[in-house]
């Protein structure tokens, strides 16, 4: 077990893998309900007007969109704080935009073929047999 900095409330905590304390995973849960149902009754806003009026904050839904637990249905819904991972583009759930995510997976495609094992080699074929007899 790892003693780690919660991600959130920046006390120590025993980890089992996360970065984030119980009490803070607890708070998130109610959080993302919070906010999940706010977004469900006010489809097309955006996350400053979702942290004011649900007094969650930022920092937790930005967590809860990069998890791809929430998304934000609206151009700039993630207010410009979630951006794709590669190429830096707004938007509104998880870590990367469609198109890299596309790319991602066909590179990934390609590892897989590059990886593979060459075909082994035939062994050259024995030639000691065949020396000349006689002569
Ligand atoms: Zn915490
Ligand atoms: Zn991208």
């Amino acid at each position: 077990m790892n003693i780690l900095q919660c991600t959130f409330c920046k006390k120590p905590f025993a980890s089992l893998g996360g970065k984030i304390c119980p009490a803070c995973l607890e708070q998130i849960d109610k959080d993302f309900i919070t906010v999940r149902d706010y977004i469900y009754e006010h489809k097309h806003s955006n996350i400053d007007v979702i942290s004011e009026e649900t007094e969650v904050s930022k920092q937790v839904i930005v967590h809860l969109l990069k998890e791809g637990r929430l998304i934000i249905d609206g151009p700039d819904g993630g207010g410009g704080l979630l951006v794709c991972e590669m190429c830096k583009k707004p938007i509104n759930t998880g870590r990367m935009c469609k198109e890299c995510m596309g790319k991602v997976a066909m590179s990934m495609d390609k590892n897989v073929t590059s990886n593979k094992k060459p075909e082994p080699k035939a062994d050259e074929p024995n030639v000691k047999g065949s020396a000349k007899i006689g002569s």
